[in-house]
């Protein structure tokens, strides 16, 4: 069993794979630690599967290939990588080349100052300003914000795990960003250090602009998911619960002018009064077929609400 997985999500990166891999030997060799390295083929159409196979008969014993069959996207590459890893370290980085594997052993050091997640921040970001680096700056502002996890970076693919922080959660759409969000919530301590970032050499940008409008709908979801699914009736019934009382109470204001003999059918008041109770109503209800679907989810996968870190006991 190797200490260390290093996954690495691969789609149309040809060129770039053999210097990688030549710079993640440069990188490790020097640390006294067994590793894999698990490269994702995540539909390739170029000559990456070629590539990969090459490494993988130049060093059978630290490379795995895992080919998908079709193009699933960048976060479900880096899901099949987690599910095949055998260390209890995990890394995850870019094929392109923009994130610096000599940076992996900084991270190793602070994960071993005991953390459980370590974030690469590339705070000298190569990519192009407009497009991608100002939406995600406010993404990462917001990110923070929402969840109360301060990092710079969510974007960094660059980061260090420990098995343990990545265990209890399935990652959907672009989520791999929000590993440390869900860690956070499962009790990881999380730590942020400064990589290096490179332009990209070869091979195309998969990305641009759209990618931050899915980043902030997974954001509804993430906080959602994580603030209410086990108590869903506190988001909706409290939504609900507020609704009614400001539509009860503006009928009530239109029911009490009718003695100064003010008509209250004439009034926008009234529809906005009914409309409010309605929608308060439903919203409560909704609350609570949201509260049927929460056991549902926790107690079909035994998925407990809270999480352990240690229990001292004597058998
Ligand atoms: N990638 C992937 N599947 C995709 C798109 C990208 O596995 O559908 C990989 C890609 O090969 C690279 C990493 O994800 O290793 C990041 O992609 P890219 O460099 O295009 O993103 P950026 O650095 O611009 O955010
Ligand atoms: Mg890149």
């Amino acid at each position: 069993m190797p200490e260390l997985s290093l996954i690495v999500p691969v789609y149309n990166e040809e060129e770039n794979i053999p210097l990688l891999f030549d710079a993640i030997q440069k990188a490790l060799a020097p640390l006294n630690q067994t590793w894999e390295l698990i490269l994702v083929d995540d539909g390739s159409r170029d000559g990456s599967a070629a590539a990969l196979e090459k490494l993988y008969q130049q060093d059978p014993l630290h490379v795995r290939v895992i080919e998908l069959r079709r193009n699933f996207g960048q976060t479900a590459a880096i899901a099949a990588g987690i599910d095949h890893a055998r260390g209890n370290i995990i890394v995850l980085l870019d094929a392109d080349l923009q994130n610096d594997p000599a940076d992996i052993p900084n991270l190793l050091t602070k994960l071993n100052e005991g953390y459980d997640l370590v974030s690469g921040w590339r705070k000298n970001r190569k990519d192009n300003a407009l497009t991608r680096n100002l939406p995600s700056h406010a993404a990462n502002w917001l990110i923070s914000a929402v969840t109360g996890v301060r990092l710079h970076d969510y974007g960094c693919t660059l980061k260090a795990y420990r098995r343990d922080a990545l265990e209890g959660f399935k990652l959907y759409g672009e989520m791999h960003r929000f590993i440390p969000v869900f860690a956070h919530s499962v009790g990881a301590r999380i730590a942020e250090i400064e990589v290096n970032h490179h332009p990209r050499r070869f091979g195309k940008a998969k990305y641009g602009l759209e990618r931050t409008i899915k980043v902030l709908l997974d954001l509804f979801t993430v906080k959602f998911l994580l603030s209410y699914s086990s108590k869903p009736i506190y988001l909706f019934g409290g939504a609900g619960l507020a609704l009614m009382f400001l539509g009860l109470a503006d009928l009530l204001y239109l029911f009490i002018r009718r003695f100064w003999g003010i008509p209250a059918a004439t009034s926008p008041l009234l529809v906005v009064g009914v409309m409010f109770a309605i929608m308060g109503f439903q919203s409560i209800l909704m609350g609570l077929i949201a509260e049927l679907l929460a056991r549902t989810y926790h107690e079909s996968q035994q998925k407990p609400t809270y999480t352990i870190r240690t229990i001292l006991e004597s058998k």
